[in-house]
């Protein structure tokens, strides 16, 4: 038994993989991982940013009160998709300027289906404005825009103060709108424009479709189109029950992919080398006939190598491949494993809530006594972000390190922080001094950078990713319990934590719930527990009982 295929936009940037296995009549009822709360929070804010862009937009465009002529109808998301379709056909036959909430007939010939945020009449026909909830544009100049609320494109011009962000997404779902309206014969005539506005809300940038800006001098229409003919075909072979036309390859997006525990089985059975090498070294490889973990252990790092490599080198995808095999979660790269260390430590470990601000540092003390407390202390705000008195719990926290620093100085000793990948924390702390100049105790940017650019400020991510090779991954969560490190937490993780604060703060309009409050300040102290198990675990013997990539 067959179904009909009919694909929305997103397929032409989601996994070929995944495309097959949502089609595939054997695997419906097949059990998916569990929902990411992460994902479910992000379609809940974006529904959130549409409403408040759709508000704006109404206003702006009202016409002057006793003006005739309707001007805009909202298709309601929640009626049955046959009834907005309705809605939408009967809209776009009336020529009604915008059409808001639109769902396009589908395209049963082409095999496409999908809707639009808004859909915008002009002279020539319709045109499609899609309202995301990302950064769409960069600093720099040259992006074709125009202010938020005139939804004319004829209005926009070079802007001087932004440049194009590059979001492929956006363009290859304007397309396939543009796509659909001509199906439906309602396509702006002579051109294919479409508008998109981002998490910024400040400016409608236009795309024109029909340039070739993609690579190798392609338009996105003509990307658009390849991706999506490819995408019908795997979708139509699996809902057909032909040969599969995409098998699974371990890539980024499996992290948050449902279909997770059904591939990994599947790449775990046939010993995919995809386990262990990037996906694109993991394609290439296949092409080459190294298509197994096994194969590639059993290549000779000495030889030349088979590929070009962009995630590794030759000599340590073998090694990984030989310690997938053995069972290693990591391997020493090198013969002697160094983590610079000092007479007064901290390790410190930041949590943020998205783009919203950092509303805990926390740092545990140890080492030589200086006078103060030794162990964790959080320096935490809990009124919902974004918040000034985040610049509180910020200046109360640099002011302890200051402190600390002083003291270890002051006493002739050595003084050294940790964190486990400095990324996050450096973005939050020059983050920080620059939204809170000025503010009470927060300190200026160059006493930040001086920190930061120290020998005294250690990534320890980087150490473990310079000295070891690791096969699962190199997170603090799959490297410190080699160490010997338990979270007390079963659920702690990121997506978990987010949710714990959303509740701890009552961000919902729920009261704030303090037992969340505390369980975010034990996850947080065992992570800076962990790095520092995890660093005086490296510098001790016991790190010689991990296996040296060149005795594999
Ligand atoms: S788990 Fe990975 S390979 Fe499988 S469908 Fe998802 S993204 Fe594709």
């Amino acid at each position: 038994m067959s179904f009909e295929v009919l694909l929305d936009a997103g397929v032409v940037t989601r996994c070929r993989r995944r495309v097959h296995l949502e089609h595939d009549p054997a695997m419906r009822g097949v059990d998916l991982g569990p929902p990411d709360p992460a994902i479910e929070q992000r379609i809940a804010d974006a529904a959130a940013h549409r409403a408040d862009i759709a508000g704006r937009l109404l206003e702006a465009t009202t016409p002057e009160p006793g003006a005739a002529t309707e001007h805009w109808v909202t298709v309601p998301r929640d009626l049955p998709a046959s009834e907005r379709v309705q809605r939408t056909r009967s809209a776009l036959a009336r020529g009604v300027p915008f059409i808001w909430g639109a769902l396009l007939p589908a395209d049963h010939a082409a095999g496409r289906r999908g809707g639009s945020e808004l859909l915008v009449r002009t002279e020539q026909g319709y045109l499609p404005v899609l309202v995301v909830r990302h950064r769409i544009t960069d600093r720099g100049s040259g992006a074709r825009t125009t202010p938020v609320t005139d939804l004319e494109p004829a209005h926009a011009s070079a802007d001087p103060e932004r440049k194009v962000r590059s979001q492929p997404r956006d363009q290859l779902r304007l397309a396939h709108l543009r796509r659909l309206l001509q199906a439906a014969g309602h396509a702006e005539q002579g051109r294919a424009l479409g508008g998109v506005i981002g998490l910024d809300a400040d400016v409608v940038l236009w795309h024109d479709l029909d340039v070739p800006t993609w690579p190798g001098g392609r338009t996105a229409l003509a990307e658009y189109d390849a991706r999506f003919a490819d995408r019908r075909a795997v979708a139509s072979a699996a809902a057909e029950q032909r040969e599969a036309l995409a098998e699974p390859s371990r890539i980024v997006e499996c992290r948050s992919c449902p279909w997770w525990p059904t591939c990994n089985a599947e790449l775990i059975r046939t010993r995919d080398v995809s386990l262990v090498v990037r996906g694109e070294d993991a394609v290439e490889l296949r092409k080459v006939g190294v298509s197994t973990v096994d194969k590639l252990a059993a290549l000779d790092a000495d030889d030349e190598p088979p590929v070009q490599w962009t995630g590794t080198t030759f000599t340590d995808a073998v090694a990984l491949a030989r310690a997938w095999l053995a069972d290693l979660t990591v391997v020493r790269r090198v013969a002697e494993v160094v983590v610079p260390r000092a007479d007064v430590e901290v390790d410190i470990d930041m949590e943020s809530f998205g783009d919203s601000g950092a509303y805990l540092w926390g740092c545990l003390l140890s080492g030589v006594d200086i006078g103060l407390e030794q162990g964790y202390r959080a320096f935490a705000t809990w009124e919902p972000l974004p918040t000034t008195d985040e610049a509180r719990s910020f200046a109360q926290f640099w002011a302890w390190l200051r402190e600390v620093r002083r003291r270890t100085a002051e006493a002739g000793l050595t003084f050294r922080a940790y964190c486990y990948n400095a990324m996050a924390e450096n973005r939050w702390l020059f983050g920080s001094v620059q939204r809170f100049a000025g503010l009470d105790g927060v300190p200026s940017l160059g006493e930040v950078r001086e920190f930061v650019d120290s020998d005294e400020w250690v990534d320890l991510f980087r150490s473990v990713s310079d000295q070891f090779l690791c096969s699962h991954g190199k997170g603090l969560k799959v490297v410190a319990p080699v160490a010997g490190f338990r979270w007390r937490d079963p659920e702690a993780g990121g997506e978990a934590s987010m949710r714990w604060y959303r509740d701890a703060v009552g961000m919902d309009g729920a009261a704030p719930d303090p037992a969340q409050r505390g369980r975010l300040l034990r996850y947080n102290e065992d992570d800076v527990r962990a790095t520092y198990v995890l660093r005086e675990w490296m510098t001790s013997p016991a790190i010689t009982q991990v296996p040296y990539m060149g005795d594999l």
